[in-house]
């Protein structure tokens, strides 16, 4: 059954479209079951209705003819209960309904199966027999087997624009499922990106002319180094210092003597250039993929990128240069920093990758560009949907290839609500976060890898809540060395002095791991992560406190920040380190003040430990994104579980209420700089915790300020014990939605989330 199975997937997989491939499966199960009929139907979410796509047995004028709305007949019984019906004689059945179209009168015995997706029944698979009988067991579990098979390519084709139905000429559609990279809605033209040059595609060949071939390499690798050097060039303005590391690393790679070096060797031995770089990078990403680790595979894929670059110089001498759309939407199966890049900023609508994560370096840099972006979108049909209309929901992370009317205005209102709204904003940039009652909550602005620490991004913000010092590790091939971090601290630190910027010390691990510092752990998010490591090693940590003391120095307006705190003994011990460096450079003569330290309140230990914490720090920070994933056990990362991530879920709500009563039982402010703190319906119920201030990503400040300006402290802790009421977060979101909706910040609200 397992070779019969493969066999059905890959003539599947290699159908021309979906009817091609729904008729193989119609042919091949009849045959393998020696059905007399098999019958694929469809759920067209328009009418929902089942509709009958395909069939062997049946008279063929009924494809596309016979539909069954839900609530009739056997197939949508079948859907209903979302478990196999095996009938011996279908027509004895009170949900039978007799089509006369179909021919079907002389079948007894029925099996169907529900086609289920992602949780959603997208159709019916049905064998039908002459005589009276009971399909056996295995057979049962056969067509199960060939519908769970089947149900990701019906979401492909139904993704890339709908299913045309053979009889009234109508199309099927449904959104695409993804995760939220980057706020905002997008709608534009899709151009899909795909590498440059398929290093797996080039053949071996002997070398004619050693001396050409390494002549042409290294032509070509010059080629792609002054290429990457162009685009950093001609993104200088909408980047920091920090982002331009970024392609520094890039180029440091492309110039790394080892890559060019271990490809000439391979020439001098008789490969022609291509297959000697092609051998090289893949030797090189392997090294890093064999890690098994997101962030290293991540790097794997950045080497690849950059040995098709060159690639390409070799085979042609020139880049291709695109020809990007007014209103470009970049769709690709992976879309790397650098092809985002390549699009002129203001042709760029939105961007749609099939991998990645909201944590990965491209969704940061498109939040930071305020690109709306849908990421992991899995069952994105890259191949069919160059050309496309996109709506780019990057509120929801849905995606719709070429949208109906409704749909298309639908977002075209929201887009201008947004346009309408980020204008009226705008005039709150410089107002203060204040609330009608008059309590001041002050906003802060997270920051890390991207621009967002130029000041014009972070207008409206009062400081930094939280500064990610991981960023500048991560973009590195080794580890910063202390005057280089000095250097890099200090810039943000005199940014925004005298307001206060908060450093949290290296959080590396989980999925930011350091392609210089690897580490192989099967469950990365519960091992070696963040204080865990810095403390497992001084050498590294306290190179890092000194260059963050010596930062600061005379600037006064420095906090630290410690990630991943479990245990009370590891705020004992980076205190103890932070005295012992603070004293070795007083020693020295050198001007630095002890800053007031904070603890990431994030590890749901912490929740429960607050009197034992709050005596040995001077303030707190909920860090809610690892707060919410490991309260609720949902991977923040995994598209799969996604849904059930929420910071409004009720428990989560209880612990962020409960930190924040116990920080004040001490008299030690409490702040929120995880995601939630930029959710307007959260912002309300946090406002009503009596938080004494919120960090978020710079496109949401004003937006927060927004809701700071227009809910009393009195009107939001009323919000909040109604809503600390309810049992599940859709209906906390759907309360708190209808509040910002009569407040007056409607639609935009409502796609959010
Ligand atoms: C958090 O966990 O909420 C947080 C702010 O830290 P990070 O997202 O960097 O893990
Ligand atoms: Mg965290």
């Amino acid at each position: 059954m397992l070779a019969t199975l493969r066999r059905l997937v890959n003539e599947v997989n290699a159908a021309r479209d979906l009817n091609q491939a729904l008729e193989i499966i119609v042919r091949r199960v009849k045959q393998e079951m020696t059905a007399d009929v098999c019958s694929v139907y469809l759920l067209d979410p328009a009418s929902d209705h089942y509709v009958l796509m395909a069939s062997d047995g049946l008279n063929p004028a009924a494809v596309g003819r016979v539909r069954f709305p839900r609530g009739e007949g056997l197939v949508s019984l079948v859907g209903e209960t979302e478990e196999p019906i095996n009938l011996d004689n279908a027509p004895d059945h009170p949900r039978y309904r007799y089509i006369a179209e179909t021919g079907e009168a002389r079948y007894h015995a029925f099996l169907g199966v529900p086609i289920i997706h992602h949780r959603q029944v997208m159709g019916i698979l049905v064998v039908r027999q002459h005589s009276q009988r009971l399909f056996a067991e295995d057979e049962v579990s056969f067509l199960l087997t060939v519908a769970s098979q089947l149900a990701g390519a019906i979401a492909h084709a139904e993704a890339s624009g709908g299913i045309q139905l053979p009889g009234d000429g109508s199309i099927m559609r449904r959104p695409l499922e993804g995760l939220p990279g980057a706020p905002g809605v997008g709608i534009g033209t899709a151009v899909v990106v795909y590498p440059p040059a398929t290093l797996e595609a080039v053949p071996d060949r002997h070398a004619t002319d050693v001396e050409a071939e390494v002549a042409a390499f290294e032509q070509a690798l010059a080629a792609a180094r002054g290429e990457i050097e162009e685009l950093a060039r001609r993104l200088d303005s909408a980047l920091s210092p920090e982002d331009r590391a970024l392609f520094h690393a890039y180029q440091l790679m492309l110039g790394s003597r080892s890559l060019r070096d271990k490809v000439v060797e391979r020439i001098r031995a008789g490969s022609w250039a291509a297959a000697a770089l092609r051998d090289t990078i893949q030797a090189h990403a392997r090294v890093f993929e064999e890690m098994d680790d997101a962030y290293l595979s991540e790097r794997a894929d950045d080497i690849r990128d950059l040995g098709r670059r060159v690639l390409m110089h070799l085979q042609s001498g020139a880049v291709r240069k695109m020809d990007y759309p007014r209103h470009t939407v970049l769709v690709g199966e992976a879309i790397s920093v650098t092809m985002l890049s390549e699009v002129p900023l203001e042709r760029l609508a939105g961007m749609v990758s099939a991998t990645g994560s909201i944590s990965s370096h491209v969704a940061i840099l498109a939040r930071a560009l305020g690109i709306p972006a849908v990421v992991g979108a899995d069952d994105l049909p890259v191949s069919r949907i160059d050309g496309r209309e996109l709506v780019v929901d990057g509120y929801q992370g849905r995606v719709y290839v070429s949208p109906t009317e409704s749909v298309r205005k639908e977002y075209q209102r929201l887009a201008r609500e947004e346009q309408e709204l980020a204008a009226g904003l705008e005039a709150l940039r410089d107002e203060p976060a204040v609330t009608p009652d008059g309590i001041r909550v002050p906003l802060y602005a997270n920051t890390g890898l991207l621009s967002d620490i130029t000041p014009s991004l972070t207008r409206g913000a009062e400081g930094v809540g939280l500064y990610r010092t991981e960023f500048p590790f991560m973009i590195r091939n080794r580890f910063p060395g202390e005057e280089e971090q000095r250097r890099i601290y200090r810039q943000v630190l005199e940014s925004f002095a005298p307001a206060p910027v908060v450093l949290r010390t290296l959080d590396i691990g989980g999925d930011k791991v350091l392609p210089y510092f690897p580490i192989d752990e099967d469950n990365p998010f519960l091992g070696w992560r963040g204080i865990r490591i810095t403390l497992d090693h001084p050498e590294i940590f306290v190179v890092q406190l000194r260059a963050i003391l010596r930062a600061s120095a005379g600037l006064d307006n420095l906090r630290l920040l410690l990630p991943m705190v479990s245990h009370v003994g590891e705020v004992d011990e980076a205190l103890r380190l932070l005295r012992r460096v603070h004293g070795e450079l007083t020693d020295k003569g050198e001007a630095v003040t002890l800053p007031p330290v904070g603890i990431m309140v994030e590890v749901p230990s912490t929740v429960y430990q607050m009197d034992d914490l709050a005596p040995r720090v001077d303030f707190f920070s909920i860090g809610t994104n690892d707060l919410t994933q490991y309260l609720l056990a949902v991977d923040r990362n995994n598209p799969r579980v996604a849904s059930l991530y929420d910071a409004l879920h009720p428990a989560v709500l209880r612990a962020v209420a409960q930190v924040v009563a116990g920080a004040q039982r001490h008299g030690k402010p409490v702040g929120v700089c995880g995601e939630m703190a930029g959710d307007p319906a959260a912002a309300i119920l946090l406002l009503g915790m009596g938080v004494a201030s919120l960090s978020t990503a710079a496109a949401s400040l004003a937006r927060i300020k927004w809701v700071i300006r227009n809910f009393s402290v009195a009107e939001a802790r009323d919000l909040l014990d109604q809503a600390l009421l309810m049992e599940d977060s859709r209906t906390i979101r759907r309360f708190l939605e209808e509040r910002l909706d009569r407040a007056g910040l409607g639609g935009l609200v409502r796609a959010g989330k």
